[in-house]
């Protein structure tokens, strides 16, 4: 990832939207009700699947779960292409009695429905993963990226973390509970959605949407908590519990010009140089520093594990929190995810002029992505940058709403779930709200009611957080002696909540 998230703890598996979303075409025909047949036709397993069938033994959860993340790893779905991968996915809820669609918002873009039946006690929970990854182009992999490799104790590929490991684990343990007929006090639904790197639109907003009855939940579980570990990977600091996250925002800037031939250069009126005037001015600023209660939180779990050289100032801003002392702020911010945690910031990742290097551009172009503190606003944020740029050739347009919504509370039955699956697992470990710097299909859920907390099996350290091994980055990996605590730490949550 690009160190998108302000909660460390929080970044293992949590993704940010990163490019602005694709236009996607809903399904012409609507889909089956859940109790049908599945719309696709038995799919053939995956190659390195054993086929699904009544003769095959079962595995044990863990097992299940290795086995699914593998498979999910090696099916490419950052370009779309996600129902290829949920065919088999389908099979074997079907072999298990599990009544279960896979819904199209365009072709290819598949998301699975499943719904264990329980008995009505408590209104249902929905486990929700996505199962399509940010693109390797570009990126300097070691490893092939879309084959699971296990080497120098990590498993790698793109998706290790973000999300396959939360959609494998959720697959491996409703089978387990569909399989011993657990008795369920409650309906547990299951989505594997689309395209959540790209908005959701495909996805999660789109199930949203068109098929709302389907989702008909009291609270979720999605991705964006997990454990930090040490950085020597030897044992838990915090678990998160994701409640809240900063808004996506992009804004595009753009300045006209005349063109010609770039050995006569304009003398006055360089779009370039506008450009680069505006971006040079949002590059340098800070917006005003905040600590909201999830980030003092975050700093109090990580105090004991912090670098020397931060300690001081965590401690000072731990006692005047939400302030924050210039003193203070001025070491934190050295670190990328302390600063993404206590401020909106903006950072320019696009650039466009002319097509040609001897040609003058006719239209600069820049686009510059905003992450909003909860509590702050698009408006504000783009009044800022207006007040900032203060030249009128700049023409700054707001981009795509790709939403946001309220925290859900830290409170409740999940975290008290995730309370006693730690203090059952790792005693003394504090459990921590999480603000999450990037963005999540929490969102769409938190605006149709559905409390949704980020609690996943991932368990990574800030160091391989800071090294582009969590999320989005080349190499994504996860240390594999804590895949099997990590899975049965959410198991244990899931089980909590259900039986
Ligand atoms: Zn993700």
């Amino acid at each position: 990832m690009r160190r998108t998230h302000a909660v460390a703890l929080l970044g293992l598996s949590l993704a940010g939207c990163a490019a602005d979303a694709a236009t996607v075409t809903p399904a012409s025909a609507p889909p089956p009700p859940l109790a049908s047949a599945p719309v696709a036709p038995a799919p053939p397993p995956l190659a390195s699947a054993s086929p699904p069938s009544a003769a095959a033994p079962q595995l044990p959860y863990f097992a299940q779960y290795r086995q699914l993340l593998e498979q999910m790893v090696s099916v490419d779905t950052s370009h779309g292409g996600e129902t290829k991968l949920l065919e088999p996915i389908a099979a074997l809820y079907r072999d298990a009695g599990v009544p279960v669609q896979i819904l199209e918002s365009a072709p290819g873009r598949g998301n699975l429905v499943a719904r264990l039946k329980g008995s009505g006690a408590k209104k249902p929970l929905l486990l929700l993963a996505h199962v399509d990854v940010v693109p390797v182009e570009g990126q300097p992999w070691t490893v092939p990226p879309f084959t699971a490799t296990e080497k120098d104790g990590f498993l790698w590929g793109r998706g290790i973390n973000d999300d396959k490991s939360m959609a494998a684990a959720i697959v491996a343990l409703t089978l387990e509970l569909a399989r011993t007929h657990a008795p369920l006090t409650r309906d547990v639904i299951v989505a594997l959605t689309a395209g959540e790197e790209t908005g959701g639109f495909a996805g999660a907003r789109w199930l949203c949407e068109n098929h709302r009855d389907l989702l008909d939940a009291d609270i979720a579980l999605n991705e964006g908590g997990g454990a930090q570990l040490t950085d020597d990977l030897a044992k838990p600091i915090a678990f998160g519990v994701g409640v809240s996250e900063k808004i996506f925002q992009t804004f595009s800037l753009e300045v006209k010009g005349k063109g010609g031939h770039s050995s006569r250069p304009p003398t006055s009126g360089d779009p370039v140089v506008a450009l680069a005037r505006a971006l040079v001015k949002i590059g340098e600023y800070r917006f005003p520093a905040k600590v909201l209660p999830e980030q003092k939180a975050y700093f109090e779990a990580e105090l004991p594990f912090a670098e020397k050289e931060y300690v001081a100032a965590m401690k000072h801003v731990i006692a005047s929190a939400p302030r924050i002392a210039p003193a203070d702020e001025a070491v934190l911010v050295k670190d990328a995810g302390y600063n993404a945690g206590i401020r909106t910031t903006c950072v320019t990742t696009m650039l466009e002029g002319s097509p040609q290097a001897n040609v003058l551009p006719t239209s600069a172009k820049a686009k510059v992505n905003c992450r909003i503190l909860p509590g702050e606003t698009r408006a504000q944020v783009k009044a800022a940058l207006e007040k900032l740029i203060a030249d009128p050739n700049v023409v700054l347009t707001q981009g795509e709403d790709f939403g946001d919504a309220a925290a859900s509370p830290f409170e409740g039955e999940v975290v008290d779930a995730v309370r006693k699956a730690v203090q059952e697992r790792f005693p003394g470990t504090p459990v921590v709200p999480g603000l999450s710097s990037g963005t999540t299909d929490s969102r769409y859920l938190r605006n149709i009611g559905i409390k949704a907390y980020g609690v996943s099996p991932g368990m990574g350290s800030r160091a391989e957080a800071t090294a582009g091994h969590g999320a989005h980055g080349p190499d994504e990996r996860k240390p594999i002696k804590w895949m099997e605590p990590g899975a049965d730490y959410f198991r244990a949550v899931v089980r909590t909540l259900v039986l």
